[in-house]
């Protein structure tokens, strides 16, 4: 098996796909190593293993409401498109999605996958408690209350097995979404802040070609009103793709055609393959203050980033203070690459490290990057607490894999 772009040959001794809890809890107790996949979205060797892996799609998919406390309980192994739907119909939402709905719930949450918004932290942020697995097959529930329930969330996998998880929602809302065309990189890094604050959640796209305009995805809850310009950018007249040139019919509805949160918030439908396919993805975090530089810094090298790119997507995150969260105490900008799927890209990305690191940037952990454990721990305040909460959880490191053995010196 593989992961989603195919980049990753899983190395599997055996995959389980436990019915029950009991016996989920059973294959942990019993087994030596034991490593949680959720889709297999990620670009790294994240959710790898050589030992035995287990997946959630045939756990009871439940999905418990508290109006009061406005949180749903739902299955770790749930995608966000299957959990987005139920709760559409139950008139409830999530703050924000991804860029696809495709992934499940423990698996995002388990890299700080994230959407956009100045005001939006990422998906973890929603998270208000966890069930987890423990290594000797035992339950633990972890609440808001919990000591060092931040620890948790983003837990590269190695923090338990998640199996059921609390997410904060809200009364639903509707979105309209407008794409601004020909916005230059100069225009864009020149007002960056203003830009990603004109709407509920912002992306700028570009090529990093010399010549012709980004594009500005402005998702607007509905009630805010869209500028007719946003400086040389102007409103597209029909759907567009964020990859230049590719078919707009899996995207979600523009135009300002206003509709619920799902299907906007996300940039891809459920039905279709998102993106390219064929890519590729790393991103890079850093200080929103420090944007404008750094794109300033990464103009140096866009021939370079161009050849192997589909595209880059800038993206604003809102700080938290969740241990293992590269938007710790940050609020972020995410400059991220869609790459084609050539190997060149695995040298490259240094290239794009070394340009950042004046920056301090912090990498997504479930894309590719090349950073050194002693650099992310330099950038990580946090990582030495989670190393430890990590051993007092799994002393015998069953949960851990090659990847997070390296980062973590396990
Ligand atoms: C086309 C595409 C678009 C993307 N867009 C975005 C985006 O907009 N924003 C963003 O931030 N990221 C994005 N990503 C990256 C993706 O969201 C992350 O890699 C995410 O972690 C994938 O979730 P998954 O369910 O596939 O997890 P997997 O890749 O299967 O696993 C990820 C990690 O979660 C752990 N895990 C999974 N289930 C459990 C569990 N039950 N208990 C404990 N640990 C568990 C695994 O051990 C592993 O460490 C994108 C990826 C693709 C392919």
């Amino acid at each position: 098996m593989k992961n989603w772009s195919g980049t990753v040959t899983f190395a599997d001794s055996q995959t389980f796909a436990p019915a029950t809890t009991a016996e989920l809890a059973q294959i942990v107790a019993t087994n030596p190593k034991v490593r949680a996949r959720g889709s297999a979205h990620c670009f790294n060797a994240m959710a790898d293993t050589d030992a035995i892996s287990v997946t959630f799609e045939n756990l009871p998919q439940d999905l418990v409401i508290n109006k009061e406390k406005q949180i749903v309980t739902v299955s770790a192994g749930i995608k966000y498109g299957e959990l987005a739907v139920a709760l559409e119909k139950r008139g409830w939402a999530l703050h924000n999605m991804a860029s696809l709905p495709h992934i499940s719930v423990a698996g995002a949450i388990a890299t700080a996958t994230h959407g956009s918004g100045v005001g939006n932290g990422n998906l973890a942020t929603a998270v208000r408690g966890l069930e987890i697995v423990l290594p000797d097959g035992s339950i633990k529930k972890i609440t808001l209350e919990s000591p060092e329930f931040a620890g948790y969330l983003v837990g590269l996998g190695v923090a338990g097995i998640v199996i059921k998880v609390d997410l904060a929602i809200e009364p639903t809302f509707n979105i309209e979404q407008t794409v601004y065309r020909g916005m230059s990189r100069e225009t864009y890094a020149a007002n960056l802040d203003e830009i990603m604050s004109l709407a509920y959640s912002v992306s700028y796209f570009t090529t990093w070609a010399a010549a012709g305009g980004g594009e500005v995805w402005a998702k607007f809850r509905s009630g805010s009103v869209a500028p007719e310009t946003l400086f040389e950018a102007y409103p597209a007249t029909s759907n567009r793709h964020p990859l230049p040139g590719l078919d707009p019919e899996p995207c979600t509805e523009q135009l300002a055609v206003s509709g619920p949160w799902h299907l906007r918030l996300p940039h891809f439908k459920m039905e279709f393959t998102p993106s390219a396919g064929d890519e590729i993805q790393s991103e890079f975090f850093v200080d929103r203050k420090d944007a404008p530089a750094a794109i300033a810094a990464l103009e140096k090298i866009a021939p370079q980033i161009s050849e192997i790119l589909w595209v880059t997507e800038i993206r604003a995150i809102a700080a938290d203070e969740l241990w293992m969260s590269p938007h710790y105490q940050r609020d972020c900008i995410g400059i991220h690459f869609t790459w084609k799927k050539v190997d060149a890209v695995y040298e490259f990305v240094k290239v794009v490290e070394a340009v950042l690191a004046p920056f301090n940037y912090r990498p997504h952990m479930g894309k590719v990057y090349s950073a050194s454990p002693e650099y992310i721990r330099s950038v990580m305040p946090k990582m030495s607490e989670f190393v430890r909460l990590v051993k007092e959880i799994d002393p015998m490191n069953k949960f851990g894999n090659a990847m997070t053995d390296n980062l973590l010196g396990r």
